[in-house]
């Protein structure tokens, strides 16, 4: 099952992609995170994303279009896959289509998790992200055992630089002028669906699932 997640950033596609990867046992691939491991183990890559993520601007389609072709080829995406965040233009769309035709291989469904922007900047300031092991939880929504603590590993959590409300704004922009033409792009392909992701994490999960399944 090859799975693309679409919505506004804090739409909760992480979250979701994450349970859906534990259940079908396919991986989990978000290019915010191979991004954000670049900027950790300080690479070419992470210092070129970092400046224009800090922005709240999208990184090159050119660093990221070829990082995704590659990962997708990977012995493990055999039985299908999550792609978190990717495509988020057009020309990302177009290029993954290209790869996957010369492939012979299709999406089979693209989630659009709907969240309307005056919840969005609640989501992101409450975001709380492990220095670790990257999970994520919600100050409000998904809090953790011990405040500032992952459940996970232990390690300690911060809030993103860039879901600092003065970036969020910009990603919404973006988001609203890049990501959003991509809705229309999976429609005419007939593998879009839709989901309220408005409600509780776990009736978005049987939502989706609910789709996946019918
Ligand atoms: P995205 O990957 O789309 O940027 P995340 O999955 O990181 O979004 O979710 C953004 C924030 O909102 C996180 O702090 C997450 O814990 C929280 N969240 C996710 N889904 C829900 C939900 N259905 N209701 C409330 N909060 C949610
Ligand atoms: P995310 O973790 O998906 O919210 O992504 C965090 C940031 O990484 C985004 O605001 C962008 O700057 C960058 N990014 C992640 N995925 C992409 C992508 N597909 N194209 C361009 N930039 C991306």
């Amino acid at each position: 099952m090859k799975i693309i997640m679409l919505g506004a950033p804090g739409a909760g596609k992480g979250t979701q992609a994450k349970m859906l990867a534990d259940k079908y046992e396919i991986p989990h691939i978000s290019t915010g995170d191979i991004f954000r491991a670049n900027i950790k183990n300080e690479t070419e890559l992470g210092k070129k994303a970092k400046e224009y993520m800090d922005k709240g601007l999208l990184v090159p389609d050119e660093l990221t279009c070829n990082l995704v072709v590659d990962r997708i080829q990977q012995e493990d995406c055999k039985k299908g896959y999550i792609l978190d965040g990717f495509p988020r233009t057009i020309p990302q769309a177009e290029a993954l289509d290209k790869a996957l035709t010369e492939l012979n291989d299709k999406i089979d469904y693209a989630i659009n998790v709907e969240v309307p922007d005056e919840n969005i900047v609640g989501r992101m300031s409450g975001r709380r992200a492990c220095v670790g092991c990257g999970a994520t939880y919600h100050i409000v929504y998904n809090p953790t055992k011990e405040e500032g603590i992952c459940d996970r590993c232990g390690k300690e959590l911060i809030l993103r630089d860039d879901d600092k409300p003065e970036t969020v704004q910009k990603r919404l922009n973006v988001y609203h002028e890049q990501t959003q033409p991509l809705i229309d792009f999976y429609k005419n392909k007939g593998v879009l669906k839709e989901v309220d992701g408005t409600v509780d994490m776990n009736d978005v999960f049987n939502a989706i699932v609910k789709v996946l399944e019918s």
